[in-house]
């Protein structure tokens, strides 16, 4: 898996444009679904637990660390990295699921 990642980064460096373009179309959309996968498992059920998170004796309230950290990736940080320590203080409101794709694109 991180190989994989090790990969594309390494691609998103060196390969010339036609190349790029071509595993940009390819990786893009596939990297997409990953996230939207992975949001998908860790949205807020109708009582604001994440269902993926919490546990038969514990609920884990939302947003979960999983939801925040792809958060501050996807929408705080403007899909560039940022160091870890900002984490903590992002503002974070879980959209509820009808309106989840239009809040990130808003912003
Ligand atoms: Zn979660």
């Amino acid at each position: 898996m991180w190989e994989r990642l090790d990969l594309l980064t390494e691609l998103a460096n060196e390969a010339d444009a036609p190349s790029l373009l071509s595993v940009a179309r390819s990786e893009l959309p596939r990297l997409t679904e990953g996230w939207r996968a992975l949001l998908a498992a860790h949205e807020p059920d109708e009582k604001g637990n994440c269902p993926e998170c919490s546990g038969r004796w514990r609920q884990q309230k939302s947003p979960c660390s999983v939801w925040r950290a792809a958060y501050e990736h996807l929408v705080a940080g403007g899909l560039a990295p940022r160091p870890a320590r900002h984490l903590r203080s992002a503002p974070v409101t879980p959209p509820v699921t009808r309106t989840r794709r239009a809040v990130l694109r808003a912003h």
